[in-house]
């Protein structure tokens, strides 16, 4: 059945103007589930004017009566779990271990944002001057704007709009226009939590709706998650327009695996970290750097786990792999590994083409595994967001450390080793904001900032825990003389 997706306008189901429609599928099968409307900037302006109307109520309500609204919520997302997980998997094509992952990975962060009171605390000294006291409080700013990727569509948006509406500002989400069903039954449990009418809004749509966003003058700041391409467009732009930006971008994450490392452990953290989600994450492991003996011993395991993984419906218990995202995004990963062989890298396993047994229409990508593999090629240097990993040999552990700052990407990285030295040195010489040690996705905690350096990152402050308070806040401190 395909289901015609509305917006999420002042407490309630809206038609969109848009005269467009896009076709949402199910991976597995290539079948309709959804068609999703290309909202018009009619329709951004009135989510926002719905949002700015519920923004000096929603302020002036008490921040312990806020917070319980998102207690209510993280209750009612723990009795939704697992449906919301199994729709997530018929939506977005990962197997439904990852959905439930990803749905806990969201409530973590409402479970976090229930804690504003206390995050929201400003700070305070007596007597700064003979009989003058300063004190700084963290007060909202108004409608916010929230545009995220189809990769993590239920955890994303949460990284964002508990702790925007938990400080008291008012909300436009732009959900990704690939994958936006599970995230609707989100907003219902919301509104069944208590949240009132136009604190948060969704408008659905692509490039149109996201300018507009962008470029209205009622909305004082945007919060991005996508592709580096679109990630410093909507930082430039919503920047010119005078709002604040968070904008976080692709990756290509490095994995070094050291001649003392556990090489169990790193085999099995650098196969779940590539081939997981089907590598559409962004932190998953895109070249595996093994050091010296060290390459030989990941190599062997890495080429005989992948050959093993088994493609399938995420909804199937013996799934290892689901499908990517579409029959547009497979086409594109084939591309890069078609490309990468013209460009003389040696395929080791080739995972185009692949068959899985009663899903013809699913977009299907085998696991694929890439050797020596020269700096400036395509697969070398680009995010391909699909189940593609690069075996390289480095001499030593400088030589692996200068092939990852080859990367304009600084999202995440990790190393493999026994040596607390060579750990520590990793850290302070890697340059890159997310790092693994013995971890195969560094993925922070809703109470640390997620988010990356260099071309994976455009802005300052980043998303979840303190970082996504500031973000939504303004210090104003007052200085008093009685
Ligand atoms: P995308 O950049 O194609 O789309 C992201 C959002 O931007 C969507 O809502 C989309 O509608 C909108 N958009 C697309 N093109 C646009 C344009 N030209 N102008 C304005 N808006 C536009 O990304 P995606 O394919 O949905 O998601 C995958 C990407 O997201 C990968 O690059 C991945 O690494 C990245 N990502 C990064 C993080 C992180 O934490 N850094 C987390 C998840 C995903």
């Amino acid at each position: 059945m395909s289901m015609k997706i509305r917006n999420y306008v002042g407490g309630g189901w809206r038609d969109s103007s848009a005269t467009e429609t896009l076709s949402v599928t199910n991976p597995a099968t290539g079948a309709e589930i959804g068609r999703v409307p290309l909202s018009t900037s009619r329709d951004v302006d009135a989510a926002v004017q719905a949002a700015r109307a519920a923004y000096p109520a929603w302020r002036s309500t008490p921040a312990p009566q806020r917070a319980r609204v998102l207690f209510r919520l993280k209750a009612l997302l723990e009795e939704h779990k697992e449906e919301l997980a199994r729709q997530l998997t018929t939506e977005h094509g990962k197997v439904v271990a990852e959905t439930r992952g990803e749905v806990q990975r969201g409530i973590e962060n409402v479970e976090h944002a229930c804690g504003i009171p206390t995050l929201m605390m400003g700070d305070t000294l007596e007597e700064i001057a003979p009989g003058i006291d300063s004190a700084s409080w963290r007060q909202p700013l108004g409608v916010f704007g929230i545009i995220t990727p189809y990769n993590f569509p239920v955890m994303i948006p949460l990284w964002f709009w508990p702790y925007a509406v938990a400080t008291g500002n008012t909300v436009v989400l732009k959900p990704s226009e690939q994958d936006p069903l599970t995230h609707q039954r989100i907003i219902d449990l919301a509104e069944e939590a208590g949240l009132p009418a136009g604190v948060l809004n969704v408008v659905h749509g692509g490039q149109e709706t996201v300018e507009s966003l962008c470029d209205h003058p009622d909305v004082v700041g945007i919060s991005f998650v996508g592709s580096s391409r679109v990630a410093e467009i909507v930082y430039r732009r919503a920047a010119a327009s005078g709002k604040r930006v968070q904008s976080l971008g692709g990756a290509k994450n490095h994995m070094i695996v050291l001649p003392d490392a556990d090489m169990d452990l790193a085999h099995e953290a650098c196969h779940a970290s590539i081939f997981g989600s089907s590598g559409q994450r962004c932190l998953a492991g895109s070249v595996i750097v093994g050091v010296g003996d060290a390459h030989g011993a990941i190599r062997e395991r890495m080429l005989d786990s992948a050959a093993s993984i088994r493609l399938g419906d995420g909804l199937a218990a013996d799934t290892d792999m689901g499908p990517v995202i579409s029959a547009e995004h497979r086409d594109r990963v084939n591309a890069y590994i078609t490309q990468g062989v013209a460009d003389g890298a040696k395929l080791s396993l080739d995972g185009r083409g692949p068959k899985v047994a009663g899903f013809d229409g699913g977009y299907w990508v085998g696991p694929t595994i890439f050797e020596d593999v020269a700096p400036d090629i395509s697969i070398g240097t680009e995010e391909i967001f699909g189940p593609v990993a690069t075996i390289n040999r480095a001499d030593d552990v400088d030589g692996a450390i200068r092939m990852m700052h080859g990367s304009r990407y600084g999202n995440a990285c990790s190393i493999f080793t026994t040596s607390g030295k060579a750990a520590r040195e990793f850290r302070y010489q890697a340059g890159i904001s997310m790092i693994g040690v013995n971890i195969g996705v560094a993925a922070p905690m809703a109470f640390f900032p997620f988010g990356g350096s260099k071309q994976s990152f455009f802005g300052d402050l980043k998303a979840q825990g303190k970082d996504g308070v500031s973000f939504f806040t303004d210090q104003r401190v007052v200085i008093s003389r009685w």
